[in-house]
């Protein structure tokens, strides 16, 4: 069996350099240290973390002293000033491209434009972006959130950094006949697009594909929708035990993907777990063949 691995599965530039700062507050602070929900969409990750007395809150509420880490989608301004006025140490591990679209949004604002932030309205970044905006601005999954908008003087868009280029295409082409004046911020990440358009390629090619990645992840559940969508024999797992090596009958090419919040050494779990059902199976062939 053939097992081919996306060149880009696993973390992506800002969750990396979450986890790196997270790991060096851990080194050298003393005290309480918390993150404001999950640092990034792992659980297994979370968990490792929590050796390093790295402790997720849900809440603000829940936390009465120490330092706060930042996740990588960023927390919302009121939080962050919550965060201020508590006098909580605070290290910021907000992605600089989610940091982007926080500014875009405040400047859209300044400037009077009517504001779309294409994505998940429950999604802890879309809540973040929102916050930097006032006046007259919503959010919208599809244009069918759209459906009954009245003409706008003018319109600004921003995308959650994990959207389909394909949905920020849609919403901007209906927009334009709703305004005259129309201003587009590409922010979907180039991590999220170069995983999808890999994936993408190899959902096409293989027989059965594995998407290794929390199922809390908004980036690896589009991918595994998107992978679905070309190869209905897509797995969506978090650990290598809850594959199950029946998935892989009769498949000659299997292909390995994750989200950007999955680390390597899951990725290497499932590839290993699949490399030993292949292993077995073709054993088993060579000693039935005369
Ligand atoms: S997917 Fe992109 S925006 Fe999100 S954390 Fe990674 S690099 Fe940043």
């Amino acid at each position: 069996m053939e097992i081919l691995v996306a060149k880009s599965a696993g973390f992506c530039f800002g969750v990396k350099r979450a986890i790196n700062m997270a790991q060096e507050c851990a080194n050298k602070r003393k005290g309480e240290i918390h993150t404001l929900g999950p640092i990034i969409h792992n659980p297994q990750v979370v968990k490792e973390l929590e050796h390093s007395h790295i402790i997720p809150k849900r809440g603000l509420e829940e936390i009465g002293g120490g330092t706060v880490i930042i996740r990588s989608h960023g927390i919302t301004l009121q939080e962050t000033e919550m965060i201020q006025d508590k006098g909580l140490e605070m290290i910021d591990a907000t992605c600089p491209f989610v940091k982007k679209s926080q500014e875009i949004v405040a400047l859209l604002s300044r400037e009077g434009y009517s504001i779309i932030v294409v994505g998940e309205k429950e999604h802890p970044e879309v809540k973040g972006i929102l916050s930097y905006g006032d006046g007259d601005i919503m959010i919208a999954a599809s244009i069918d959130e759209l459906k009954d908008m009245p003409m706008k003087k003018k319109i600004g868009i921003v995308a959650q950094t994990t959207q389909q280029i394909k949905n920020l295409k849609e919403i901007v082409s209906y927009c334009l006949e709703k305004t005259t004046e129309l201003r587009v911020f590409n922010t979907i990440c180039n991590a999220t697009t170069i995983r999808q358009s890999e994936s993408y390629e190899l959902a096409k090619e293989v027989d059965c594909i594995v998407v290794v990645g929390g199922k809390n992840s908004a980036n690896t559940n589009r991918l595994a929708d998107m992978c679905r969508e070309i190869q209905p024999r897509t797995y969506h797992v978090e650990v290598a035990s809850e594959l199950d090596p029946a998935w892989f009958d009769g498949a000659s090419k299997v292909s390995v993907t994750a989200g950007a919040s999955t680390p390597d050494w899951l990725i290497d779990e499932v590839v290993s777990f699949i490399k030993a059902v292949g292993e077995k199976r073709d054993k088993y062939v060579n000693v039935k063949q005369p």
